[in-house]
């Protein structure tokens, strides 16, 4: 098929002087200085109930950025009811002009709305331009443009005919709408979630998470300036039980798209289940999701340490930790282990923290007041541990913005509840292992793995990379080699996890996409 050809967004610089980077911080400054008030998007309707949430940047948890409108039940329903009525065009239209729209999006976001979805980003999520840049443009743009080019490779399959008799594969939409349910911490993922099942025909209701609502909003003016037909993607805002408990009570729900924790999609699951035990759906709703992680490095004697250094910092505090793939346990051998602390030590130290507006700042502030504290308390049971010890930061203050530095914890356990909580944020648990035990390590790592999401090994040694490439299989969807767990690139590697990381559909991948599509095999005898 005729399309243009997907490339990775190149990522901008935004070093001093750049056109760039006075354009995001202007944007930035402009849309600090006013409010906005987010409606909720329900087929060509703006709704406003009047029940409202304010918006409060994380850095500065004291001012409003905005409000946005919660929805009662019927609001749900009123949601429904437009995305199916628009299914009717949508699911039936050619495919080139859903690409020609979801192509402009990208376009829109890689030109003129550039600056605006960056600046939303860094306000309503706490990101650097450095990080928005990389999420909010880039691998949006990314997915966007991919997602197209998977789209024609899944048109494209087609089975054998034979004389006399013409088959054919269509790939319909599924017969229903999608529920996206998405996260705060990547705008890209929160785009993406809702976007590609509509590429391939589906009809959708998005609640982006609470957190995400001031950058959600761009992207649905994105959307709709891109040609998104109205009730193709209905946004709607509120209390996530009852949103999700509307929405899968329709027997016209086929399928959810989600990015989260595990204990919600463990819920969303359940209920799935019991609504099918009841027998009220159509069709057996397809479940696609990324959950936690709690992702690990594991150095090898013959590994370099400044290189583990490295990767140790980068992948457990670029983007404050609030990744799913974040590198948050690590396993170092003893021989080595002077070495890497001292990078390590050095490197972090080095991360100057503050607000996001200040591009030469590396790390910001947390979400919000409730990760906040949850990490305190992760740090001080540290402080009060005898078999843990904090050797870098291990501070943290709330006063203006949700800030913790970040903190690397050492412990003699393996068994240290840090090594198997998911905490997202920015701290790290470092246990050093004895060199001859390398063996025992890599089966410890397995047994403590209860996510698959990423992992990493680091070796010098073509034996020991093998050992481990094999020991680990099941721990990793995402498994590097002498480099950090994170920063995984659409169309280059795709993302996901097993176990309680998710279904592993890999965002950023035609198995994704295959998941929002109803094949029609059509035997013609002629
Ligand atoms: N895809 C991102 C990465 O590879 C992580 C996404 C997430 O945190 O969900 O780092």
């Amino acid at each position: 098929y005729n399309v243009p050809d997907a490339f990775n967004e190149p990522v901008l610089s935004y070093a001093p002087g750049t056109k760039e980077r006075e354009q995001v911080l202007a944007t930035f400054k402009e849309m600090y200085a006013t409010t906005v008030d987010v409606p909720m998007y329900i087929g060509s309707e703006e709704v406003r109930t009047g029940k409202t949430q304010t918006m409060n940047p994380p850095f500065d948890h004291k001012k409003v950025v905005g409000t946005y409108h919660e929805a009662e039940k019927k609001h749900v329903e009123q949601a429904i009811d437009a995305a199916l009525e628009a299914r009717k065009k949508w699911a039936s239209m050619a495919w080139e002009q859903r690409a020609a729209i979801f192509l402009k999006a990208a376009d829109l976001l890689a030109g003129p709305y550039r600056a605006k979805i960056n600046a939303s980003t860094m306000i309503a999520q706490a990101k650097t331009v450095h990080q928005a840049e990389i999420d909010a443009a880039c691998e949006f743009i990314d997915f966007l443009r991919f997602n197209v080019e998977f789209m024609t490779q899944i048109y494209a399959e087609q089975p054998i005919s034979s004389e006399g008799i013409w088959n054919r594969l269509e790939h319909r939409p599924l017969e229903g709408f999608i529920y996206a349910i998405t996260p705060f911490n990547f705008t890209a993922i929160a785009g993406n979630l809702p976007a590609a099942p509509a590429l391939m025909g589906n009809v959708v209701v998005w609640k982006p998470s609470a957190a995400q609502v001031y950058s959600a909003n761009i992207i649905m003016e994105v959307f709709k300036l891109a040609g998104v037909p109205d009730g193709v993607i209905n946004m709607v805002h509120g209390d996530p039980v009852m949103i999700t408990d509307t929405l899968m009570a329709s027997p016209d729900f086929a399928g959810v798209h989600y990015t989260g924790s595990t204990t919600v999609f463990n819920g969303i699951w359940a209920k799935i289940g019991a609504n099918m035990g009841k027998g009220i759906y159509k069709t057996y709703p397809k479940i696609v999701g990324e959950t936690g992680g709690k992702d690990f490095i594991i150095a090898h004697p013959s590994s370099i340490p400044a290189q583990v250094a490295t990767g140790l910092s980068r992948g457990a505090f670029e983007f404050q930790g609030q990744k799913c793939s974040a590198a948050s346990r690590a396993y170092i051998p003893q021989s080595i282990w002077g070495a890497v602390k001292e990078h390590l030590v050095n490197d972090v130290k080095s991360m100057k923290m503050g607000s996001p507006e200040d591009p030469s700042n590396f790390i910001t502030s947390v979400i919000h007041e409730a990760s906040f504290d949850k990490l305190a308390k992760y740090i001080d049971a540290a402080k009060a541990a005898n078999d843990a010890e904090i050797i870098v930061g291990g501070t943290y203050d709330k006063s203006e913005g949700y800030f913790i530095a970040p903190t690397v914890i050492v412990t003699t356990n393996p068994q240290y509840e840090t090594m198997y909580t998911e905490l997202f944020g920015p701290v790290l648990t470092i246990y050093v292992y004895e060199d001859a035990k390398w063996e025992e390590t890599l089966k410890l790592v397995d047994e403590t793995s209860p996510y698959a999401l990423t992992g990493a090994v680091f070796s010098q040694d073509r034996y020991a990379i093998e050992q481990a490439t094999k020991a680990l299989e099941n721990c990793a969807g995402n498994f590097y080699i002498n480099d950090k767990p994170t920063g995984a690139v659409v169309g280059q590697q795709p993302f996901g996890g097993a176990r309680a990381s998710g279904t592993n559909d890999k965002a950023g991948s035609i198995l994704n996409l295959l998941r929002w599509v109803s094949p029609r095999t059509i035997k013609e005898t002629l």
